[in-house]
């Protein structure tokens, strides 16, 4: 995936619109219980991708924190009208890293998994794709991430004191 991609996303009401202005760091599908809670559904598509480089196009959206499986919390930005939420940030890595929600893209089909987590708790009748990384729990940045993206990690770091990813 080139660098040099956009990717607007929004809301269900519309009111808050916002662009990634660069291809995401990586991608998670997120097989936990948490996630399959905090959906309804039995995974999230998360695109992790620095908070700068998240422009808001339209509207502001409200946090709100929320427990999370690590005990550290994660602050998830909601629309305030209509409460869909559009990203999160995990409480180890502050406000550096968003999980951009891929279902709120415009385009969700560009932005499929780069690798599966948590497997252990997938629906049994969630098929994985083969070719793409799975793992029962959570995983090693480093032997997953493409070298460009743990590039950018460390420019990260640089800014930011940042802590793995929850
Ligand atoms: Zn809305
Ligand atoms: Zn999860």
């Amino acid at each position: 995936m080139t660098d040099n991609q956009t990717f607007e996303g929004r809301c269900t009401c519309g009111e808050v619109r916002y662009r990634m202005t660069t291809a995401p760091l990586f991608v998670h599908c997120c097989h936990c219980r948490w996630c399959q809670r905090e959906t309804g559904s039995a995974f999230v598509l998360n695109a992790m991708i620095e908070a700068e480089r998240v422009e808001l196009l339209a509207g502001t959206p409200v946090v709100i924190d929320t427990p999370s499986n690590s005990g550290k919390g994660q602050k998830i930005a909601r629309c305030p009208t209509c409460q869909v939420a559009l990203w999160s940030n995990y409480g180890g890595g502050g406000d550096a890293v968003r999980f951009v929600r891929v279902g709120t893209l415009l385009e969700p089909d560009r932005l499929p998994p780069d690798i599966h987590i948590y497997t252990s708790t997938k629906q049994p009748w969630v098929i994985l794709p083969p070719g793409t990384p799975a793992v029962a729990e959570f995983y090693d940045l480093e032997k997953y991430w493409p070298a460009a993206s743990l590039e950018r990690r460390v420019a990260l770091r640089a800014r930011r004191n940042v802590t793995r990813p929850a």
